[in-house]
């Protein structure tokens, strides 16, 4: 069977499971009748599974994340020193950006008027949450910028954190074609570690139909349905917006732009988007993003190596659309009328903190102190959405990886490389 069907079966499975364990859900009928039936094996569940399942989703995670530094430090520094000549490499670097702040604006935009025409806070009650400690140190923009530049690589690659280790690694491969044939030694080197780190990933990403079935099922377990009382059309709106930005915008630029069929770019991208989904995190899904565009849709690597690794931590569509959604909203609950103004600023201010946010669960929600500040709404709103903040990370992390892969395929065809047969639109 081929691996996204198995995943996609996992990942019903892990719903499935999730559902039954969950005290919370009940259905009436003849379904509700026989899941009452069987409420022996969900006490058995509650017992038994929950307890196995939590560690097993764990384990899938962090053999990924242990792939990452190695394999981003690889492919960037040979995604840089393949370019050759530093030059092209401009163009490279310019396409990419424009690329991903130009979708990440068509993104925000989407996002503030679905907000704005829904209204989902006119009249929803205030609610009480806890404000994750982060958010209230997140401080400036600045910080984002003085962050990317590592004082020690070493550490930024024990911390695991990504920017840094990506501007380490772009500056060495610049370095490292300017040095002539004195190079050679340590780029062979790379290209092996990549090699190396690739087949890892191959193995791990067999592994992934049991991940996300784990990973699901705790999640499904843990989130009771009663959370979509107070926050349903909150959270209707953001997936309203994601879905447009997901089906309509971005296929239509991978069509147009990319010269691909986006059905068939789908198919190949899915192991993926389904690990986005089940993860919650950019990062972690890099290893699996770089096989399914390379291995499986054919895009070159040359072009994939530089593009996906800065776009799994810069490029954030999902999150930067959830963001704008989820402060208007918050002003909204508060009854406090945004000015057009004050939209432009969150508009600005919520590509920033996706640029901003690291490929982590959660992230977007501890930027989103970035634009509640700038436009001067209080930080306890972020208490308020956190009960289904997993839930929206989720389907934001998707969004944001289908826009990485799209981004790939897109500059690729910029960068004057052929579209794989199989893709072809
Ligand atoms: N979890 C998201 C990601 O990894 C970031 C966020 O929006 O929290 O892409």
């Amino acid at each position: 069977m081929k691996l996204h069907w198995k995943i996609l079966i996992g990942m019903g499975a892990g719903v499935l499971v999730g559902l039954i364990v969950n005290e919370e859900f009940v259905v009436g009928g003849p379904i509700g009748r026989v899941l009452e039936s069987l409420s022996f094996i969900r006490s058995w569940a509650i017992l038994l599974i929950l307890p196995v399942l939590g560690p097993v989703g764990t384990i899938f995670i962090t053999l990924l994340k242990m792939l990452i530094v190695p394999l981003i430090l690889a492919s960037m520094v040979l995604g840089v020193a393949r370019v050759g000549d530093i030059r092209k490499l401009g163009g490279l670097g310019r396409r990419t950006f424009l690329f991903y702040i130009l979708t990440t604006f068509a993104s925000v935009l989407v996002g503030l008027i679905v907000v704005n025409v829904i209204r989902p806070g006119a009249g929803a009650p205030e609610l009480a949450g806890s404000v994750p400690e982060a958010a209230r140190r997140t401080t400036g923009l600045w910080d984002v910028v003085l962050n990317m530049i590592p004082s020690n690589p070493v550490e930024a690659m024990a911390n695991m954190d990504i920017l840094p280790i990506i501007f380490f690694a772009l500056f060495m491969g610049a370095v490292l074609t300017m040095i002539g044939n004195r190079a050679k030694p340590l780029i062979d080197l790379f290209d092996s570690l990549n090699e190396v780190m690739m087949k890892m990933a191959e193995i791990v990403i067999k592994l992934t139909p049991y991940g996300v079935f784990a990973l699901l099922a705790t999640v499904v377990a843990e989130t009771g349905p009663s959370i979509f009382a107070n926050l349903g059309k909150y959270m209707l709106t953001v997936l309203i917006g994601l879905a447009i930005h997901a089906v309509i915008t971005l296929p239509l630029v991978l069509r147009f732009f990319g010269g691909v069929n986006p059905r068939q770019y789908f198919a190949k991208v899915t192991p993926a988007l389904t690990t986005a989904f089940s993860t919650a995190s950019s990062s972690a899904t890099l290893p699996l993003t770089i096989e399914s565009v390379e291995e499986r849709a054919g895009i070159n690597k040359r072009v994939s190596s530089f593009v996906l690794p800065i776009g799994a931590t810069i490029n954030m569509d999902g999150t930067a659309l959830y963001e704008s959604v989820a402060a208007v909203f918050i002003a909204q609950v508060y009854g406090i009328d945004l000015s057009f103004g004050q939209q432009v600023l969150v508009f600005l201010t919520a590509t920033l903190a996706a640029v901003g946010a690291a490929g982590i669960p959660s992230a977007g929600l501890v930027t989103m102190a970035v634009v509640l500040n700038a436009v001067g709404l209080p930080l306890e709103g972020i208490g308020m959405i956190l009960a289904v903040d997993r839930i929206l990370d989720m389907c934001r992390t998707t969004v944001n990886v289908w826009g990485d892969t799209i981004g790939c395929a897109v500059v690729s065809r910029l960068e004057k490389e052929p579209v794989p047969e199989s893709i072809r639109a």
